[in-house]
């Protein structure tokens, strides 16, 4: 009988949330590195991050749950349905954008000049979650 990382973290809150919700499926979940990296998080890098483990037998229900529950996070398109989407960047048409960076530049400060939206992989509409 042998552990097996399922997922790496960097910060204990996210880790503990992860192990709460394997738990409450009935599967045993270990923390592995959780102190040194709440103790210093420059080390976490250096450990690998914070590291759950689940035994040996859990693997595949564990993989099971995990694209459980990315498919219920993930945004389902509009248009067709599909949940193949990604994250994308798209400019604001109200500010062009040179302005945009010369402002920043100016007033040293990060250029706001768009916003996120959901792109479907599959059709290609473009919309916000
Ligand atoms: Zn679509």
């Amino acid at each position: 009988m042998g552990f097996v990382i399922v997922k790496r973290f960097d910060n204990s809150i996210d880790a503990h949330l992860f192990r709460i919700s394997l738990e409450a499926e009935g599967i045993d979940c270990f923390l592995f590195d959780e102190e040194i990296v709440s103790l210093n998080p420059l080390y976490s890098n250096a450990v690998g991050g914070i590291k759950a483990k689940v035994r040996d037998e859990d693997v595949e229900r564990t993989r099971t749950f995990l694209k459980t529950i990315e498919l219920q996070q993930k945004p389902l398109c509009p248009a067709c349905g599909s949940s193949d989407t990604y994250l994308d960047y798209t400019s604001k048409k109200a500010l062009p954008h040179w302005i945009a960076s010369l402002f920043s530049l100016l007033t040293v400060t990060y250029p706001i000049t768009g916003k996120m939206v959901n792109t479907c992989k599959a059709c290609g509409e473009r919309f916000r979650s």
